[in-house]
C-alpha cells in the first residue's frame, strides 16, 4: 500500500511541487476535459497535477494501468466519471495509488518517456472542461445552523429563526440536475414572479436580488438500492469526492414562492460547479471530527450517530464587476470562511436522505447548503453579508453591490491547509452574470 498523501511525495511535473499550487501529487482530482482547440475531440476523463492535466484515457490506452483493477476496462474514455464511480471504494484507491506512482519524481515510467509524455500530457491552460460526471439527482441541504438562523432571522423576523426540526435533522430539497453547470458557464438573470410588500398583486419580471451561495458540493460515488438505507458508519464506501458548489439563488422570487414547499424557480436556473472533484481519499488529512455541539443542542436520533467527519475546507468569495474588469482590477474577496462551521456533515445528510429506502446513483450531487460561519466575514451568500441590502458591499470602482449585478463575475476557490500536509486546492467555480431575456 502507498501512502498518497505523504508530503514527501513530489512529481517530475515541477509546478506540481509549488507549495501554493492547488494541485500537487497528494491531490489528483478528477476532471472531464478536451483540448480547447480541437473541439472534434472526445470528452474524457483526466486527473489536474500542477499545471498539466494527465489524459487518463490516453494513459489506459498506452498500458499503463496493467495489473490494476480497471486493466479491462478503460473508465476514462467516457464523458463522466460515473464508470469510475461504480467500481466503488477498493478500486478508487488502487487506481489513485497507481495515477500516484505514474506521476511520482522517483518512478521513471512516465518521467523518462518523452514521446507518451508529450501524447499524455496536456496544459491546464489549453484545455476546456464539462461537467465531471452526469448528475442524475441533486438534493440540495441547509446544514450552516449560522446561515438558517440569519435568514430565518430575515425572513421571518416575528417568530423562532430556527424552526423546531432544524436541530433535529438535516433539512433539505430536491434540486434541479439539467441546469447544473460547470465553471466558466455564463449565468442568465432569471425571470420571475415576484410581490412586494406593500402590493396587492405580483407582477412577472426580471429577478432584482440576485445572489449567489457559497456551498460545498458531495459527490456520490456508489449508490444503494431503492428500498435500503445506507447506515451513517458506511459514509465513506459511498462518498467519492467533493466540489465547489455555487446554488445561485433568486431571493425576490424566492420570498414569494417558497412557502409550504420550499424554494422551486427561485433555485432551478442554473447551479454552477467547478471542474475537479477532490477525492474524500485526498481530503482525509483534513477532517476535523464531529461538528461542534453546545450543551442545549438535542441528542441525534441513533441513526444520526455517529455523525461521521467535518472538513476543515477554507472557502472563498470573490466579485469582480464589468467595470472592474475594465479597468484590469483583480476580483475582490468579500467573504471567507470555513465549511467545518457546519452544523450537519454529509455523513449525516446519506444517512438521513436514504432513510426512507431512497436510492442514490453514482454522480448524485449533495449540496451541502450556504456555508456561514459565526463571523459576519464569513456569511457565504450577499442576503446575509449585506443583510438584505442594509451594508452594502464597496467595490473598489466606488460601486456597491447590495445583490449581484449584470456583468458582475462571482468567483469561488476552495483549499485545504495543515501542518505537515501539502495544500489540496479546489481550483475555482465561477459565472459571470448575463442580463435577463
Ligand atoms: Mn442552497
Amino acid at each position: 500500500m502507498r501512502n498518497t498523501n505523504d508530503s514527501k511525495l513530489s512529481s517530475w511535473v515541477s509546478a506540481a511541487n509549488d507549495p501554493s499550487c492547488d494541485f500537487p501529487i497528494q491531490n489528483l482530482p478528477y476532471g472531464v476535459f478536451r483540448r480547447g482547440d480541437m473541439p472534434g475531440e472526445p470528452w474524457r476523463v483526466g486527473v489536474a497535477i500542477g499545471d498539466q492535466v494527465l489524459d487518463l484515457a490516453g494513459a489506459h490506452m498506452s498500458g499503463l494501468f496493467k495489473s490494476t483493477p480497471i486493466e479491462e476496462h478503460n473508465v476514462f474514455a467516457i464523458a463522466g466519471l460515473n464508470s469510475l464511480m461504480m467500481q466503488g471504494r477498493p478500486v478508487w484507491t488502487a487506481v489513485r495509488e497507481r495515477i500516484s506512482e505514474l506521476l511520482d519524481a522517483s518512478k521513471p515510467i512516465l518521467r523518462d518517456n518523452a514521446s507518451l509524455r508529450k501524447k499524455i500530457m496536456i496544459p491546464l491552460d489549453e484545455i476546456e472542461n464539462m461537467m465531471p460526471m452526469a448528475v442524475l439527482d441533486y438534493t440540495d441541504f441547509y446544514a450552516s445552523a449560522h446561515h438558517a438562523t440569519n435568514v430565518g432571522k430575515m425572513f421571518r423576523p416575528d417568530g423562532d429563526p430556527l424552526l423546531p426540526n432544524y436541530k433535529h435533522l438535516p433539512v433539505g430539497y430536491h434540486g434541479r440536475a439539467s441546469s447544473l453547470c460547470v465553471s466558466g458557464v455564463p449565468v442568465r438573470r432569471p425571470m420571475g414572479q415576484t410581490k412586494a410588500d406593500d402590493a396587492d398583486m405580483p407582477t412577472f419580471g426580471p429577478c432584482r436580488l440576485l445572489d449567489y451561495e457559497l456551498e460545498m458540493g458531495y459527490v456520490v460515488g456508489s449508490g444503494n438500492e431503492l428500498g435500503t438505507r445506507v447506515s451513517i458508519d458506511k459514509w465513506r464506501d459511498h462518498l467519492f469526492g467533493m466540489v465547489i458548489l455555487n446554488d445561485w439563488s433568486a431571493r425576490d422570487i424566492q420570498k414569494w414562492e417558497y412557502q409550504p414547499l420550499g424554494p422551486f424557480n427561485a433555485k432551478n436556473f442554473c447551479s454552477t460547479i467547478s471542474p475537479w472533484v477532490v477525492t474524500l481519499d485526498a481530503l482525509t488529512p483534513f477532517a476535523a471530527g464531529p461538528p461542534a455541539r453546545s450543551p442545549e443542542d438535542p441528542k441525534n436520533l441513533d441513526y444520526l450517530n455517529p455523525p461521521g467527519e467535518s472538513f476543515d475546507v477554507t472557502l472563498e468569495v470573490l466579485i469582480q464587476s464589468k467595470q472592474m474588469e475594465e479597468k484590469d482590477m483583480a476580483p475582490v474577496r468579500v467573504s471567507i470562511g470555513s465549511l467545518k462551521d457546519m452544523y450537519w456533515t454529509c455523513a449525516q445528510m446519506l444517512a438521513h436522505h436514504t432513510s426512507t429506502g431512497c436510492n442514490m446513483r453514482p454522480g448524485d450531487l449533495l449540496g451541502s447548503g450556504t456555508v456561514s460561519g459565526p463571523a459576519e466575514e464569513s456569511r457565504g451568500c450577499l442576503l446575509e453579508r449585506t443583510w438584505r441590502g442594509a451594508n452594502p458591499i464597496q467595490l473598489p470602482t466606488g460601486e456597491e453591490r447590495k445583490f449581484l449585478a449584470d456583468g458582475d463575475t462571482v468567483i469561488m476557490r476552495g483549499w485545504c491547509e495543515r501542518d505537515g500536509f501539502r495544500k489540496i486546492g479546489f481550483g475555482e467555480c465561477s459565472g459571470e452574470i448575463l442580463a435577463a431575456e
